[in-house]
């Protein structure tokens, strides 16, 4: 087993509070020595066995050697989703950033391809363990433990979430229960009910889904099912305050938590430990994480507060690796200690650098409005879209809000309803809205995910 992993057969103590206690809980200093450690290795890796790697350290004249500190990165260039694209283009399937040859590569993964071309992945053998090992640090960290019996709602085909979470639950020893999203919600609801399950990973706009057909597949509430944890990731949703209270009440347990992962090559992982003051990074000696001015490309500290465009760099990825990866999600870092004892750093997600909108020069990610708009619930139920004349991000003002209305609130007799969500959006934002209230389950409740942005000429 790789000193990276823990090896549940030596002991698999249920009581202890994390996965990885020694990886999970290093001080800065010896930390730092271990990523820069790896780092040096990975990139002279990377010159020797990445097609892609080579070309871009040679155009920047940059030779292996130069790297004496993890700040020597910088002067390496960004890694884009394009870039991927393109190499899988020239270089099918997986690349010319394909590092690893065909007879190591064990399993595979792709993006969904919402947005264009799926991106695929290759793992080797010491890349599933790490997975796993990173999966597992991520539902420990929720309380997951042996003998729980989860039920995974993502989609199984090819979703970064789907096999390699199973497998990741059967390394931490809980009861995986692969049902997987395209046996849509009649399926998966009576999974849970069938195999008692206490413990769910899906979609938030999923779990919400579940609720709202439970009675009518199965005769009963979802709240009756005896689930106790649930494990959210793929979307935003359960960082918003309001909308995970409403699925705590829904569901009958206090125990509802969020996970994130940049799907794209998924280097995992943040997640929320039971104290829930945002998501940790748990994976530090395995993926280097730093923040970047999404405008600039300028480097920022992860600092208590700091917002910026989270990248990347693989630590020791062997199949398909990257370096200085930009995702696009834009995070706030928050770095005083958690009671939990991990000392990655939190975060929570704020947008996307390619949602940001810019009204009147204010910048403005959807997800800060939706939030708003969870704080008049039950009047709403939460979903709100914004609404754009063409693709951002400047934006004139008063920026369209469509916002769904509660259950039993009809839109013409709300009343002030629509004023006052403008006046919070101007008080939080410093933006001028137009809310348009739309009747109760005008919003697409399907398995797939929810759009913040609409573009409607
Ligand atoms: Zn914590």
């Amino acid at each position: 087993m790789l000193a990276d992993c823990f090896d549940p057969t030596t002991g698999n103590d249920p009581r202890r509070p994390h996965w990885n206690t020694e990886r999970e809980t290093m001080a800065a200093e010896p930390l730092r020595a271990l990523q820069l450690d790896k780092l040096v290795r990975q990139v002279r890796y990377l010159a020797e066995s990445s097609a892609l790697y080579r070309a871009k350290f040679a155009d920047a004249g940059f030779a292996p050697g130069d790297l004496r500190s993890i700040d020597d990165l910088a002067a390496l260039p960004f890694t884009t989703k394009a870039d991927l694209r393109a190499s899988q283009d020239a270089e099918p399937p997986f690349g010319l950033h394909q590092a690893a040859p065909m007879d190591r590569i064990v399993r595979t993964t792709a993006t969904s391809g919402t947005s264009g071309k799926p991106v695929y992945q290759g793992y080797t053998r010491n890349d599933v363990l790490r997975r796993s090992e990173s999966v597992a640090r991520g539902f420990w960290s929720a309380g997951l433990r042996p003998g729980h019996r989860i039920v995974n709602g993502f989609a199984l085909s090819m979703f970064s979430a789907g096999l390699p979470f199973c497998v990741g639950l059967e390394q931490l020893g809980a009861v995986s229960i692969p049902a997987g999203a395209e046996r849509r919600a009649e399926g998966v609801l009576k999974i849970i009910r069938d195999m008692k399950a206490d413990a769910l990973t899906l979609t938030p706009s999923f779990a919400s889904y579940l609720v709202e057909k439970a009675p009518e597949v199965l005769g009963m509430e979802a709240k009756d099912l005896g689930v106790k944890i649930i494990v959210g990731g793929g979307e935003s949703g359960f960082e918003i305050p309001s909308f995970r209270r409403e699925m705590e009440e829904r569901w009958g347990t206090p125990c509802v938590y969020d996970w994130a992962s940049a799907s794209d090559a998924h280097p995992n992982v943040f997640a929320h430990c039971v104290h829930r003051t945002g998501k940790h990074h748990l994976t530090a000696d395995l993926v280097l994480v730093q923040l970047i001015d999404p405008a600039t490309g300028a480097l920022k500290p992860i600092e208590h507060g700091t917002e910026g465009e989270y990248i990347f760099t693989h630590l020791d990825r062997e199949a398909c690796p990257l370096l200085r990866y930009r995702t696009g999600d834009v995070l706030r870092t928050y770095t005083t200690p958690c009671e939990c004892g991990r000392t990655g750093f939190r975060m929570d997600i704020i947008g996307r650098s390619d949602d940001m909108l810019i009204v009147r020069g204010i910048n403005l990610y959807p997800t800060a409005v939706v939030a708003i708009v969870g704080t008049f619930m039950p009047r709403t139920t939460g979903k709100a879209q914004v609404v754009l004349p063409a693709a951002g991000p400047k934006v004139e003002p008063p920026l369209r809000v469509r916002v769904e209305c509660g259950e039993g609130v009809a839109p013409g007799t709300s009343g002030d309803l629509a004023k006052s969500i403008e006046a919070a959006i101007r008080a939080d934002l410093s933006v001028t809205a137009r809310v348009e209230l739309v009747g109760y389950g005008q919003f697409q409740r399907t398995e797939a995910k929810t759009k913040l942005i609409s573009i409607e000429t």
